[in-house]
């Protein structure tokens, strides 16, 4: 990668790690849960607006950690906002892998802009350690959406 992207890249890291988005908590959420990166020492609440038709009406998140989590999260909530659950999940499985192999771009990420905005953390999968500062807030995504209310980073992937 260029320098000059590489530094681009962070910037919008720390740009969301510094002022996330959706940083609040909703009053009545339909789903919540709690993730624990004890690795890193990362902690965020994510809350869910999951209507009946299951597509994710409100997202925020609260919670510190570190630049790469905060960031993670706040840049999730921007893009599973309007999705239904399947298509978050979907998000996910995509990010993971981006996170964890080291095999350059995916290729399913080819046109979903939204994909597309998230490598910018992909290169956490240079720092194994990392990885788990990413994947936190979608962990967490997944736990409220499972109706799981808590999760940690060392239960496993
Ligand atoms: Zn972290």
């Amino acid at each position: 990668m260029l320098d000059e992207l590489r530094e681009l890249y962070q910037e919008v890291i720390l740009d969301h790690g510094k002022k996330p988005r959706n940083f609040r908590r909703p009053e009545h959420p339909t789903n919540e849960a709690a993730g624990r990166n004890p690795l890193c020492g990362d902690q965020l609440v994510i809350y869910l607006d999951i209507a009946k038709d299951g597509r994710i009406t409100d997202v925020a998140f609260v919670g510190k950690g570190c630049a790469i989590s905060m960031a993670s999260a706040s840049m999730m909530t921007e893009i599973v906002k309007g999705r239904t659950v399947d298509e978050a999940k979907k998000l996910f499985e995509s990010f993971h892998r981006m996170c964890t192999h080291d095999h350059g771009e995916s290729p399913e990420a080819d046109g979903d802009e939204d994909i597309e905005k998230l490598q910018v953390l992909s290169g956490v999968r240079q720092f194994p350690v990392r990885v788990k500062c990413a994947t936190l807030p979608w962990h967490t995504l997944s736990a409220a959406i499972e109706g799981v209310k808590e999760v940690s980073t060392e239960a496993g992937g």
